[in-house]
């Protein structure tokens, strides 16, 4: 068998990638850097930069607050039913709104109050703390005796599925759960899930983060209840970009914002003093958006939808795939171990590997490599792989700034001292 671990076979394979133009439509400045964090913040499209100077110079500059009415306050919906089409489902149940974490909140404080009776919520250990953080803080602030279950993953890769399914029953209210997980990058199978949950009468939230524009989403024919999810990883909305949630059209009306604000109001501009929702997802709305950032998520949003969330998925895979077999032939003797599932039906864009000096390694990669990825304590180097973008060839190369970083005992110039931001 031929080697995979040459520059010339990842050059062919970049030759044969019929989204290798996608890349042209992003700012790059810095050729030998390669950047594996596309799942962190995703690249700067180059209209972008031109939108920004739009929005900032004309409808800013100068035409002041009539752009309230050109478009602004049409955004959150505008650009929500646009995500419609990479998240399966229809127009009128996204809408781009404060961030994750916030919208999070929101529909879990919404859905406990509506499954009167149940006490328990489920999630998992994979789960981003963030979001186990915002579970603890609904239950203290709804005070009625909700209790969290955490189930554990079998590897600390996998989704605990039977753990998960043991712990079902008409005492859960909700299941919160990561689809794409953020260390292993492991993917939930939402109808599955879905439906084990419904089958007890449960509700899931599914955290779409690094899902939406790294895997394809069918949150109709899962028959999914509840959704949230960032825009500025996958897709390449910019730093802090406003999130997006989801509602199914028959719980929009059912559920309540616990954040009622003027955004989510029926007739706003009345200015009445008694909250009255706006019928459908418009009332999870809470206050102004940000419209900068709001208006900056359209043009990775388009690339994306322009690429095709099937072609950017068979990229994804051959591209996962061939830095596990890169890992397999070059790294793991090195040390390093895999810490994604090896399977590519149940794996998302990003590949995590393991390493004793892991940290170390990651600092000798940022500082003296220039190579991105990100560290998840407490050993992982997370590779994001955003297929619009990256190339065959740097997923080469970044093997190889590996495998030098031990060969050569570069890693050992660096401290173990932790970074604020890793
Ligand atoms: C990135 C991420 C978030 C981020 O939430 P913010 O409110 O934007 O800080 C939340 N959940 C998951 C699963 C994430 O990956």
């Amino acid at each position: 068998m031929t080697s995979l671990y040459s520059s010339a076979y990842a050059r062919s394979l970049d030759s044969q990638d019929t989204l290798a133009h996608f890349r042209d439509r992003f700012a790059f400045n810095e050729p030998d850097l390669i950047y594996l964090d596309g799942n962190s913040l995703g690249r700067l499209p180059l209209a972008g930069q031109a939108r920004a100077d739009e929005i900032v110079a004309r409808q800013w500059g100068r035409r002041l607050i009539r752009s309230w009415n050109e478009g602004w306050f049409d955004l959150p919906a505008r650009i929500g039913d646009k995500l419609t089409r990479l998240l399966g489902t229809e127009a009128g149940e996204v809408i781009v709104a404060d961030s994750t974490s916030v919208n999070l909140f929101k529909l879990v404080v919404a859905a406990l109050r509506r499954q009167v009776g149940r006490t328990r919520i489920l999630t998992d250990d994979l789960n981003f703390p963030s979001d186990v953080y915002i579970l603890q803080g609904a239950i203290a602030l709804l005070d009625n005796g909700h209790a969290l279950e955490i189930a554990p993953s079998p590897d600390g890769i996998h989704g605990p599925i039977d753990a998960l399914q043991e712990r079902l029953d008409e005492r859960v209210a909700l299941v919160v759960l990561s689809h794409t997980v953020f260390k292993s990058g492991y993917v939930y199978d939402m109808a599955a899930v879905t439906a084990a949950a419904h089958a007890v009468g449960a509700w899931v939230l599914w955290d779409l983060s690094h899902s939406a524009g790294s895997v394809p989403i069918d949150l109709a024919g899962a028959g999914a209840d509840l959704a949230i999810g960032c825009t500025y990883k996958y897709l390449n909305g910019g730093p802090g970009a406003p999130a997006f949630l989801y509602v199914r059209r028959d719980l929009q009306d059912v559920l309540a914002n616990p954040l009622s604000g003027w955004m989510g109001q029926h007739a706003p501009f009345d200015f009445a003093l008694e909250y009255t929702p706006e019928p459908g997802i418009r009332h999870f709305l809470t206050g102004t958006p940000p419209v900068l950032s709001l208006a900056l998520i359209e043009p990775g949003l388009d690339l994306l939808l322009e690429a095709g969330m099937d072609a950017l998925r068979t990229k994804s895979i051959a591209q996962t795939t061939y830095l596990i077999a890169l890992w397999e032939e070059v790294l793991q003797r090195r040390g390093y171990t895999l810490k994604s599932p090896r399977d590519a039906a149940c794996r998302g864009s990003h590949v995590s590997l393991g390493h004793a000096e892991g940290w170390r390694i990651n600092q000798a990669l940022i500082r003296e490599l220039n190579v991105l990825p990100d560290f998840r304590a407490p050993d992982n180097i997370r590779m994001g792989i955003a297929p619009i973008y990256t190339t065959f060839t740097e997923l080469y190369e970044a093997v190889e700034r590996l495998r030098r970083a031990v060969d050569d005992q570069v890693f050992t110039r660096y401290s173990s001292q932790r970074a604020i931001v890793t």
